[in-house]
């Protein structure tokens, strides 16, 4: 209850951390032990057993064994909270490799051509943007005789500090500005394509063409999908028998790696990226904190990730970060600094 509280006082801020499971049975974990009350504890491979142990407390933790509904249903009511009028943004932080994507993004059904009928298609195996589309619609339906709701939805990516339209006939010459103090529409990326959605079809049609256009500019040698921040915008606008409004946004955004470069490994190209990921992400890192502190000054401006996301974080809006963990001990590096991070803003 008193962390409850604490929670409300720190303005509507939660921490999610995930740990997926070890895939090579041949490696070793770093995780000791996963509490229901939100703690865990890692252990340093490479220190003696009693100083090894480090623990951290979050809202929640979900093991290697949690299912996607599972997850999903510990996140429902805050995606609820958007058909009510409360903007949020929910996003997943963590190495390249840690499950951001199969948090977010994955669907069973992208790897069957639509046509012939998956086989063995089962909802439980969608991430989060499906499933809260999903759900968003059937409130729409269960709330027909009261409210009308419609639904859009953008689709951008931030790749070095550029704003780019996933969802655009012609997305690749597309560099889209960021507009901070919502006009009348309440967008912040008014020249981005809207698409209305009307099923979780339509959501599933729409991403899996914005996931083609992102492969298809990126360049040959580096994944550049875990290069760039990939961010759905959701709007929703409701109106009540009485002629009341509501507007609402839910944010979606898949962080890009947030694994640390060795800088005397990287050169051009690839040291450029890696120095906007790691400037955005701290400037997310550091908006957090400020609202979490209850600053009076919120540095909102100093990237295009928090910029963007800015109606989405801090005043009425409802945050949720997943910190997503490698749990193997060669990712032990990169899982303390994630820990850190989210322990910051926690
Ligand atoms: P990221 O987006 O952080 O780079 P991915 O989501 O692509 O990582 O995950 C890496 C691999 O691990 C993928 O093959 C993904 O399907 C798998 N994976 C991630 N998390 C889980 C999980 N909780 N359960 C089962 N498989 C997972
Ligand atoms: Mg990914």
């Amino acid at each position: 209850k008193l962390y409850n509280m604490v929670q409300d006082l720190k303005g509507n801020i939660r921490v999610y951390c995930r740990v997926r499971p070890i895939f090579n049975s041949e490696m070793k974990g770093v995780i000791d032990y996963i509490g229901k009350d939100g703690s865990l504890f890692v252990v340093d491979p490479s220190k003696p057993q009693k100083d090894a142990r480090k623990t951290f407390q979050f809202n929640q933790v979900f093991g290697p064994t949690t299912t996607q509904d599972d997850v999903f249903r510990e996140t429902q009511p805050l995606i609820r909270s958007v058909m009510d009028g409360y903007n949020v943004c929910i996003f997943a932080y963590g190495q390249t490799g840690s499950g951001k994507t199969y948090t977010m993004t994955y669907s069973n059904l992208l790897y069957f051509p639509m046509q012939s009928g998956p086989p063995g298609r089962s909802a439980n195996e969608m991430g989060i943007n499906y499933l809260a589309l999903r759900d968003l619609f059937l409130i729409c339906d269960k709330r027909r005789d009261m409210m009308t709701y419609e639904i859009y939805v953008q689709m951008v990516e931030i790749y070095n500090e550029q704003v780019r339209d996933l969802l655009a006939a012609n997305s690749s010459c597309t560099k889209l500005e960021i507009r901070t103090c919502s006009e009348d529409d309440g967008l912040s990326l008014p020249d981005a394509t809207m698409h209305s959605v009307n099923s979780t079809m339509d959501v599933i049609q729409l991403m899996e063409a914005g996931e083609v256009n992102r492969a298809v500019s990126s360049t040959s040698l580096n994944n550049r999908s875990s290069r760039s921040h990939s961010i759905l915008l959701v709007h929703v606008r409701g109106k009540d028998t009485s002629g009341g409004t509501l507007r609402s946004c839910l944010h979606l955004v898949d962080l890009a790696g947030s694994e640390r470069v060795d800088k005397s490994e990287v050169t051009g190209d690839r040291l450029k990226e890696a120095q906007y990921i790691n400037k955005s992400l701290s400037c997310l890192g550091d908006v957090i904190f400020a609202l979490a502190q209850k600053n009076s000054h919120i540095p909102y401006r100093n990237s295009k990730l928090t910029l963007l996301l800015q109606d989405s974080l801090g005043g009425q809006a409802k945050t949720l970060m997943f910190a997503h963990l490698s749990p193997e001990e060669d990712s032990f590096g990169e899982t303390i600094s994630t820990l850190k991070f989210a322990q910051r803003v926690s």
